[in-house]
């Protein structure tokens, strides 16, 4: 008999990937615990009707073409949910839990999306994402994405991933746009391609969003948003901006960047890579504040974000095939061999300070450029130089292998600063 297969878009994670997902996703959940956001679970199935009137506002592709609906015995429509934002609306206004009050919460767990199945998109991926109910201000933006940053530190992907953001305004500024914008583009629809002039009439903002040359050139002279944005959210922006350069979070302004769904407003932003190809955002989130509205309660103002847990899988492991294989952290070159048994005892002392970090130190004599070729050969990141001037002065000389930065002499305390400070 044939061999029963897996379904089309689907993946199964065997010991060794679910390994890595575990530790992967254990990370990343200690992060969201230190900004005290709470997890909530909730339902794989609910009521068409919940992403009709959130998701499909806007007429999306999700609701138009991608979901997973099913008529129940008693003729209800059910979807298997593409997205958590709105069940996660739909659980906390059902209990109660926004009435007069501020929540954050997260979620992690599979969404389902019938997608054309590629590297970095499947048809069950799965999501891990934060929502902040309750207060409108740039604050909560800037806590979201500083917990964003936060995951990507604690994961080791910061050098590989950039942060875009926009603001779409409020809706009334976001709608005389998309007019000027659909009115531009009109006389040139035979121009575009097939997505884009069935968006023209429906969501015309998605267009901006169109990877197609042709197409991007289209909107090369397309009015822009500044014109149009209302001066409270052109505050709220600036605000927004002002706190993250606080904290020296670095951020690339894109204002082709908008959102499919048509329940966000103001903040937009994703977290992008450039080594994944064409699937190369990894999370995605912004301000909402229209939502909850959108499914029966009170105007409560809302933002948040989810990761692709697939993608942020892919990245690491990318990352990690690529970097050399690695025996050795710190490589101690010995200058002076007379004095090895000084260097010995210094570095003993490094070691004890730094548990944790392996050194080796070179044995066998030879020239400086000889034994940082050894350090490489074996993947150390950083090298130690121990030279006579050195050992006089009771310093070493650092030299980070990687970055290339200049080399310094440096006391002992000095070194185990250093590479704490590197390590971490
Ligand atoms: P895309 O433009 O890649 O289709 P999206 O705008 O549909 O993304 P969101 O709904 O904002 O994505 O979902 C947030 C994140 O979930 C995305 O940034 C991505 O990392 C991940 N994601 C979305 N769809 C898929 C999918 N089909 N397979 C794997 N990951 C996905
Ligand atoms: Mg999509």
């Amino acid at each position: 008999m044939a061999v029963v297969r897996l379904v089309r878009g689907m993946r199964d994670l065997l010991p060794e990937e679910a390994r890595r997902w575990r530790a992967l996703e254990e990370r990343i959940v200690q992060v969201l615990d230190g900004f005290a956001y709470e997890e909530v679970r909730l339902p794989l199935q609910e009521m068409t009707e919940l992403f009709a009137r959130s998701v499909g506002a806007a007429a999306t592709d999700i609701v138009e073409k991608e979901m997973y609906s099913l008529i129940d015995r008693d003729g209800s429509s059910l979807s298997l949910r593409p997205e958590g934002t709105a069940s996660c609306a739909r659980a906390l206004l059902e209990s109660g839990l926004l009435r007069n009050q501020a929540q954050r919460v997260f979620y992690r767990g599979p969404m389902f999306r019938h997608e054309r199945p590629q590297k970095g998109r499947f048809r069950q991926f799965h999501q891990i994402g934060v929502e902040a109910f309750g207060p409108p201000g740039p604050d909560v933006d800037a806590e979201l994405i500083q917990m964003g940053t936060e995951i990507w530190r604690a994961l080791d992907l910061s050098g590989e991933i950039q942060l875009e953001l926009n603001t779409l305004g409020a809706p009334a500024a976001r709608a005389a746009w998309r007019d000027a914008l659909a009115t531009h583009l009109r006389p040139h629809r035979a121009a575009l391609d097939a997505d884009s002039a069935r968006r023209l009439d429906r969501n015309p903002l998605r267009i901006l969003d169109s990877k197609l040359p042709a197409t991007q050139a289209l909107l090369a002279d397309a009015p822009s948003f500044d014109d149009y944005i209302d001066d409270e959210s052109a505050a709220h922006f600036a605000a927004l901006k002002g706190l993250l350069d606080g904290l020296g979070i670095a951020y690339v302004l894109n204002p082709r960047l908008v959102r499919g769904l048509d329940y966000y407003g103001r903040t937009v932003f994703e977290w992008t890579t450039q080594r994944l190809g064409a699937q190369g955002t990894v999370c995605a989130g912004g301000r909402y504040d229209g939502l909850v509205e959108t499914i029966g309660g009170k105007p409560t103002a809302a933002a948040g974000f989810a990761l692709g847990l697939e993608r942020v899988a892919m990245l690491r492991l990318a990352l990690a095939e690529a970097a050399p294989a690695s025996a050795v952290d710190v490589y101690c070159c010995v200058l002076e061999p007379r004095r090895q048994g000084v260097v010995l005892a210094a570095v003993q002392r490094l070691r004890n300070g730094l548990p944790g970090l392996r050194f080796r130190v070179h044995a066998g004599g030879g020239s400086l450029k000889s034994q940082l070729k050894r350090a490489n050969q074996c993947g150390a990141r950083w090298a130690l130089l121990f030279g006579e001037d050195e050992l006089r002065d009771n310093r070493v000389t650092f030299k980070d292998l990687r970055s290339g930065a200049p080399q310094q002499a440096l006391t002992a305390q000095a070194v185990i600063e250093r590479l704490v400070g590197e390590a971490a």
